[in-house]
């Protein structure tokens, strides 16, 4: 069995993207937002994202979260677990969700009502990609990188069996 990765946006591709969503994102952002990052997948999108943000001013805090899905490498099953939570920080403050892939929904739908758990006040959501053709929930995200077929992707935080994050593009993973 031998594996290849395709190209599907590039580094450059990427790096356009990531300053017009800040461009889009920072007006909507009231002060004291604080932002969330689903780990680790979304690592490297947050990191870029955030300095981005850095350009327009504003009074924002960063936290994370780790969760996972049972089932199995490619289809989520639904049931969403907290392996690391986030701090109180979120508690009466406005929060802004970043996952990598939006895919079924369950994992972003599951952070927006843990956040709304936890006493956030106003919850926005964005996501690197975007796979509408694969949704089970009616969750849309308020900001959105990229929309792209039901593919496999990996890249740019986004792994395979913990491989290929590294990956400054986002690929096609085939086998
Ligand atoms: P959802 O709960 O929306 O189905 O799951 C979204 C999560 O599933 C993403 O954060 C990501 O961890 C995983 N996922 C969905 N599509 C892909 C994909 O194409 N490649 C990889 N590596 N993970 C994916
Ligand atoms: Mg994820």
């Amino acid at each position: 069995m031998t594996t290849s990765i395709e190209p599907l946006i590039s580094e450059t591709e990427i790096r356009a993207r990531v300053v017009a969503l800040a461009a889009e994102i920072a007006p909507r952002l009231q002060p004291g937002t604080v932002i969330v990052a689903l780990l680790k997948g979304a690592f490297v999108f947050a990191a870029d994202l955030l300095r981005e943000l850095a350009r327009h001013d504003l009074d924002i805090n960063l936290d994370f979260m780790v969760l996972s899905s049972y089932g199995n490498d490619t289809r989520s099953s639904g049931r969403v677990l907290i392996n690391l939570d986030c701090q109180k920080l979120v508690e009466n403050r406005d929060v802004l969700l970043l996952d990598d892939i939006l895919d079924s929904g369950n994992t972003l739908t599951f952070a927006v009502k843990h956040m709304r758990f936890k006493g956030a006040g106003h919850i926005l959501t964005c996501v690197l990609l975007d796979k509408p053709s694969r949704r089970q929930t009616d969750l849309q995200a308020d900001f959105v990188g990229f929309t792209i077929p039901d593919l496999f992707v990996v890249g740019y935080g986004i792994d395979y069996a913990e491989r290929f994050r590294e990956l400054p593009f986002i690929g096609h993973l085939k086998e």
